[in-house]
């Protein structure tokens, strides 16, 4: 690093000379430096220092995180079944969000446990009201793409306090649901990072 902060741009070949190895032996070092960020390495010019400070280098690699990296398997039920329904298939899928789907699979709404809960209260029938009624519905549902970057997801989910935001395929006809992130999908995100570990 001293070497091509000192003489830099410099070939692998010349950084190699100073220190009396073999450009072979120093290979796995240089795409180490270039591959962490510290080193860039332009083809027929050599080596720069870039400058970069290690949470600048934190920063890149956070927002080179997808979606796709840390979403997990969606859990939906269709716009017609009953809020009681709903209530059944959160408890036995474990999960704090429902996402509403029409006859043709396509994203409707949203249900989050708020929403159940706050119909329970009321004195309405649960078995005969569907989650149509209660959900938010589109196009105030939040979503994203799995190649967003995860970073941007998080912001919104904090922006628009929500738990979690479906991830979708855009169609002619509407929003597939193929996935969802939640916060503790930012949290796992959160924990791979500290023992860097990255997807
Ligand atoms: P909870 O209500 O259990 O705290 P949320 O904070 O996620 O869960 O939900 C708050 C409200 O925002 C609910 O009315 C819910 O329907 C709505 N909501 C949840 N997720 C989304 C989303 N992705 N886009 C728009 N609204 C949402």
């Amino acid at each position: 690093m001293q070497i091509v902060k000192d003489h830099g741009p410099i070939t692998g070949e010349s950084i190699a000379e100073k220190l009396n190895l073999t450009r072979a032996t120093l290979r796995p070092d240089l795409a180490i430096l270039t591959m962490a960020g510290y080193l860039e390495a332009r083809p027929r010019v050599g080596y720069f220092y870039t400058g970069k400070t290690g949470s600048q280098l934190l920063a890149d690699k956070i927002k080179k995180i997808k979606v796709e990296d840390y979403q997990s398997i969606p859990v939906v039920v269709n716009e017609n079944v009953s809020v009681y329904d709903a209530i059944v298939t959160m408890f036995l899928e474990d999960v704090g969000t429902l996402f509403v789907v029409d006859d043709e699979a396509l994203l409707a709404g949203v249900l989050s446990r708020k929403d159940l809960l706050r119909a329970s209260i009321g004195k309405q029938e649960l078995t005969t009201i569907p989650v149509n009624i209660i959900m938010t519905r589109m196009p105030n549902v939040a979503v994203c793409y799995k190649d967003d970057p995860l970073i941007e997801v998080a912001e919104r989910l904090i922006e628009k306090q929500i738990d979690a935001m479906p991830v979708v395929r855009k169609t002619e006809k509407g929003y597939e649901v193929i996935g969802r992130i939640t916060k503790t999908n930012m949290t796992k995100a959160f924990v791979a990072l500290a023992k860097d570990d990255l997807l």
